[in-house]
């Protein structure tokens, strides 16, 4: 391609273009150091300046309380799977447990990963759906001793999102790495919030915590140091050299975000673009969404062909058009198309138009 395509990739993703250009810039001489934003000490003045905007970016387009620590970390979700139930797990009243409600192969895997520090409970599951609904919270099976309820916010997979976050009486603990600042949170409903920052955000190697502070200082003793929060909040989560240029590309999409008018304004834009792709899937006769519509994702839009035999074309022809990585994730087939922050209207446009052109050739 001589021109940039529009990327549905689930992860890592898109970005927005000026913040590239302004990378690019930027490379070679950040700053007038005469140097790049990689080649510095992360304990520097020039990298501390932009790791604390960066913080205070962050805080402000989510409305973070003084309440809530925000911690810049590595190892992404799969990471804070284990990390999770090491720093909260000792809070259960009679002995390690979590309770879990399942909605998603994310979710399965952080089940399988705190089994290993205590029980894992899974209070609900929407298995038996294949994973295109949420289940009731009438019938969730939460547990009294449990230390917190684990949720994800947006199963990237198979496309099911939570439309509002559930209130219970224990601790929410939320993966949100697939719809964090796309939607206006209400930091207060939840006990922490996490995940790779590699889709809504910026590049692959810095996951965020965002973690209540009553919570921290609780961890399982055999917790490795940079596991544990409390450390971690105590030393400006740099007890070992963070992710520095992912920090300051997270930071310029901050401030493109500021500039977009916030996560508010991302959030209409978001339900503008994913209604426009659901409503071209349910008035097609070649489209289709299996995904309950009281939880299809804004974020990853899964759809499949009813004739499974044109699916190679479709992506073939896709990619033609510049239109690139729209296959579903193995596990579920047919189509996927990640529509991110980072994902412009005209993207999406250009991909109903081509489904549409698709469908008429059929
Ligand atoms: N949770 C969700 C919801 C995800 O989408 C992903 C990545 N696709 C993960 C966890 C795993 O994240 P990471 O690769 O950052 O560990």
């Amino acid at each position: 391609f001589d021109r940039r395509v529009f990327n549905f990739a689930p992860g890592p993703a898109t970005l927005p273009e000026e913040v590239l250009k302004q990378a690019a810039d930027e490379m070679l001489n950040w700053n007038g150091l005469g140097m790049g934003v990689m080649e510095v000490s992360h304990r520097g003045k020039p990298f501390m300046a932009c790791y604390e905007e960066t913080l205070s970016d962050l805080r402000e387009l989510m409305n973070i309380p003084d309440s809530y620590a925000v911690l810049f970390l590595q190892g992404g979700a799969i990471g804070e799977n284990a990390a999770i139930p090491m720093n909260l797990m000792p809070l259960a009243k009679n002995g390690p447990k979590a309770d879990f409600v399942v909605t998603g192969i994310w979710g399965e895997k952080s089940v399988k990963e705190a089994a290993k520090y205590g029980q894992a409970h899974v209070a609900a599951s929407s298995a038996n759906t294949g994973f295109t609904s949420i289940p009731d919270q009438k019938n969730w099976q939460l547990s009294d001793d449990a230390a917190y309820v684990h949720i994800c916010s947006n199963e990237t997979v198979g496309g099911v999102e939570f439309q509002q976050v559930p209130k219970v009486s224990k601790p929410l603990v939320a993966d949100v790495s697939s719809n964090i600042l796309s939607r206006v949170f209400d930091i207060n409903d939840f006990g922490v919030l996490f995940g790779g920052a590699q889709k809504n955000i910026g590049p692959a190697g810095l996951s965020i915590v965002i973690v209540r502070k009553d919570l921290l200082g609780h961890a399982m003793p055999i917790t490795p140091m940079v596991w544990d929060w409390a450390k971690q909040a105590e030393s400006d989560s740099m007890l070992n050299t963070p992710p520095t240029y992912s920090i300051y590309l997270a930071g310029l999409v901050f401030k493109w975000l500021k500039r977009q008018g916030g996560v508010a304004a991302m959030e209409k834009q978001n339900i503008a673009k994913s209604n426009l792709l659901y409503s071209t899937i349910d008035s097609s006769g070649l489209f289709a969404s299996k995904v309950d519509e009281s939880c299809r994702s804004r974020m990853n839009v899964t759809f499949y062909l009813k004739d499974e035999k044109l699916n190679e074309a479709f992506v073939e022809g896709a990619a033609k058009q510049g239109l690139m990585n729209i296959k579903g994730h193995k596990s579920v087939g047919g189509m996927r198309a990640s529509i991110y922050n980072a994902m412009p209207m005209a993207g999406v446009q250009a991909l109903v138009e081509y489904m549409k052109e698709f469908e008429r050739g059929c």
